[in-house]
């Protein structure tokens, strides 16, 4: 038996089944979620889905009415994480993971600690969703129109819309397979990616103008404080993109974003060509991908910044 087998095996056997993602989730950890979700209740399962806060964006996606803040079900018989590297990262929700009977992780991060009893990680899938398809394909689970439609909100967020190094032929073989079962490609891609709230906008002007160039125009680095977020009443996800403006500004290898929170400095890292983030982002206690990864550090947001650059002058 193979990990899926086990995998299923483990499904069919629950009666409770928890879905759980990252902090902060992005498309692909709520288009995994809401995939897998939408799947199980089609083989006649009924799982919850916990995803305490999570941007408006993505209140399109089949399902997201049904995702839950919170559960009292103190011992799910088994607990499947998505797009989720690290327990830690599962947040004040690692409990609903940590108390399961059985636990399983299904992600794409190289730097996954395989946390779980059973972990399924595929470090090549360009998002998690797109592991998905093969999970379902193996499971014999038919992906239904819903159900692509959280796949490709996963796909289209985690390669910045198909244009990030991890995009693969199956990739395309998926978007075109949807768009021939009628599903509106363009209008997902403008909802996941070209909607921008006011306050994503406004924040994105702030860090803008605080963008500062080192290494010769090599390394970009911006910042935004609590102040901030509260002046322009940013709610979840508000920030997302803000890393982006600074890797596409030509000459920038690496783009820097920092992010207070009452949890800490929130360590955003994108490279263009060379730089692989994840080694330098593990270095600060996070990890993530070769081309996009992330931190979260417990020091002001000077000290980050100093201890950012740092690291990044040995391997720019
Ligand atoms: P972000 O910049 O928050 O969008 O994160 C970029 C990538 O790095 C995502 O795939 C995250 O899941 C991952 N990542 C961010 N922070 C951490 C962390 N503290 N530990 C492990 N992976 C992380
Ligand atoms: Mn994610
Ligand atoms: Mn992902």
């Amino acid at each position: 038996m193979n990990t899926l087998d086990n995998i299923l095996e483990e499904i069919n056997k629950a009666e409770s089944i928890v879905i759980l993602t990252h902090e902060n989730p992005d498309g692909d950890a709520i288009g995994s979620g809401l995939a897998l979700y939408n799947a199980l209740k089609q083989i006649g399962k009924n799982p919850d889905i916990i995803i305490p806060e999570y941007p408006r964006t993505f209140e399109f996606l089949p399902g997201s009415n049904e995702i839950k803040k919170e559960s009292n079900v103190e011992k799910y018989d088994l607990a499947i994480s998505v797009d989720c590297a690290t327990i830690k990262m599962l947040n004040g929700f690692a409990n609903y993971f940590e108390n399961a009977k059985v636990k399983v992780s299904i992600d794409h991060h190289s730097t996954n600690t395989m946390f779980g009893d059973l972990n399924y990680v595929s470090p090549d899938a360009p998002a998690c969703a797109q592991i998905l398809l093969v999970v379902f394909e193996y499971f014999k689970i038919e992906v239904t129109k819903d159900i692509g439609t959280c796949i490709l909100a996963g796909i289209i967020t985690d390669t910045g819309g198909f244009k990030y190094s991890g995009v693969t032929s199956e990739t395309f073989e998926f978007v075109a397979w949807l768009l021939e079962k009628g599903i509106n490609v363009s209008k997902i891609y403008r909802k996941v990616l070209q909607t921008k709230t006011r306050a994503n906008f406004e924040l994105n002007r702030i860090a803008i103008n605080r963008l500062e160039f080192f290494e010769d125009g090599k390394v970009a680095f911006t910042y935004i404080t609590k102040e901030d977020e509260e002046s322009v009443n940013a709610e979840s996800g508000d920030h997302e993109g803000i890393v982006e403006t600074g890797r596409d500004i030509e000459g920038v290898e690496v783009s820097i974003f920092v992010r207070e929170t009452d949890k800490g400095c929130k360590v955003s890292m994108r490279s263009n060509e060379y730089v692989n983030v994840s080694d330098v982002c593990l270095l600060l206690g996070g990890g993530g991908h070769i081309r996009a990864a992330g931190a979260t550090m417990q020091c002001t947001i000077e000290q980050a910044k100093e201890k950012i650059l740092r690291q990044i002058k040995s391997v720019i």
